[in-house]
């Protein structure tokens, strides 16, 4: 047995499914986790010594690779002056006035411990301030695991095989509405049967946990006008695409504006962190301005704080990082479709930005259900094919590859040169 092995046996024992979060478990692909023992740049290393090309990058959050020495210089001189306070701490604001720079309409930001904290509480701060119940969200998109966004959610929730989880009430989910992700129609139709009553609208701007799906031209502009004439409001869960589109995100990266919008992963430089934000007017309704409560022990914590903004620093002073980032996809993704196409495997590679996703299927994926036709056998196969050659895969077909500004054009050749291999493997 490998040390992993021998690690997950043990994990199972004390751990459900031996995991903290289920997509780790490898469940959707077959084979056992990879204990992880180190990441440096855009490599990681396992407890049996073997090293990958890693783009799961924790999901998103490693934007700039692993152990960035800036990253680390900033968690250790923080932390040798305390780990936490439950007192303000001049970090706090300066990651506040850093979002507020890089992102268009935002005002005010309110830190949290996870997107789905986030979630939540801007989901709370619509209902409180609009005064109705109702939420708006697309099929496969994914807003973290709680109770209301628990309802045809993408990520994990899709390989568990029943997507809507055991113990989320009747009460919870009736208030959440589903529409379809790039069908305008939908979400339209489901404004006037509820008219009056629809608190927000909430969607991924790049549906990043069904794979990749892209907006299409004008979707998210269209929510933005069927809001407005709606009185709802429009909430941009960037929890995948902030500060990883653009600077300034989906706001900046398609020009659409938003009322509220949520992070994580990548505000946290792998740190737990999450935050919410929007114009003053809003987000003073949040205690202790306004009557929405919200609050957290944890909240701002100055390490996570100091590995955040120094994450967001670098992203703002290096600026080129999006262009070679979205050029590194690019360059994969084209590399994808050519190796398909040579040896007759039916595949599509949904890319923008950063993001991409091949899925095994003759269908151009454009929403849940699209996505769906995919062969995720293919896909398992595809990922333990890569997995052996040294290239560390999301273990699910319905999540993104994350490239980072780590990604040297040694990964990336090699990278290219493994997924022809693996793909050939799968014609046979
Ligand atoms: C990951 C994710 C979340 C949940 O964030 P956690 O930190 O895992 O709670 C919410 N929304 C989107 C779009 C995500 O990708």
């Amino acid at each position: 047995m490998t040390k992993s092995e021998q690690l997950f046996e043990r994990a199972c024992k004390v751990l459900p499914g031996g995991v903290n979060s289920p997509v780790r478990a490898f469940r959707a692909v077959g084979g056992k986790p990879r204990f992880i023992v180190k990441g440096l740049g855009s490599h990681v290393l396992d407890e049996d010594g073997l090293e990958y090309i890693d783009y799961v990058g924790s999901w998103g959050p490693m934007v700039i690779g692993h152990s960035h020495p800036d990253i680390l210089k900033a968690v250790y001189d923080r932390m040798v002056n305390g780990l936490s306070f439950g007192a303000p701490t001049a970090l706090e604001v300066e990651m506040a006035e850093k979002m507020v720079e890089m992102v268009p309409h935002i005002e005010m930001v309110r830190m949290v411990n996870s997107g789905t904290e986030a979630v939540m509480s801007a989901v709370r701060l619509a209902r409180g301030t609009t005064g109705r119940d109702k939420i708006i969200k697309f099929e496969g998109c994914y807003h973290g695991h709680s109770d209301a966004m628990l309802v045809g959610a993408g990520s994990g929730a899709l390989t568990q095989g029943e997507p809507d989880s055991k113990g989320v009430t009747r009460g919870a989910a009736q208030d959440t509405l589903m529409a379809q992700y790039n069908d305008l129609a939908s979400v339209e139709r489901l404004l006037d049967a509820n008219h009056g009553q629809v608190a927000a609208v909430i969607v991924e701007p790049v549906a990043a946990n069904m794979g990749v799906v892209p907006p299409k031209d004008g979707f998210l502009q269209g929510l933005r006008d069927l809001c407005d004439k709606h009185g709802s409001l429009l909430i941009f869960d960037e929890v995948i695409t902030g500060f990883r589109l653009a600077a300034g995100g989906a706001q900046e990266y398609f020009g659409v504006r938003a009322d509220l919008v949520t992070y994580g992963k990548i505000i946290g430089g792998g740190m737990p962190v999450g935050a919410y934000a929007g114009p003053r007017t809003l987000m003073e309704q949040v205690a202790p301005c306004g009557p929405v409560y919200q609050a957290g022990t944890l909240s701002g914590n100055p390490v996570a704080m100091a590995a955040g903004l120094t994450q967001l620093r670098i992203l703002t002073d290096h600026t080129e990082i999006y262009t070679v980032m979205e050029t590194s996809a690019r360059y994969i993704a084209n590399h994808l479709r050519e190796s398909a196409k040579q040896h007759g495997v039916a595949m599509q590679v949904n890319q923008v930005g950063s993001l991409l996703c091949p899925y095994f299927t003759e269908t151009p994926v454009d929403c849940f259900a699209a996505a769906k036709t995919s062969d995720t056998k293919k896909y398992a196969k595809y990922f333990n094919e890569m997995l052996s050659r040294g290239v560390y895969l999301a273990p699910s077909q319905f999540e993104a590859m994350f490239v980072s500004s780590a990604h040297t054009q040694k990964d990336l050749a090699f990278t290219v040169q493994a997924a022809e291999e693996s793909i050939a493997a799968l014609g046979n």
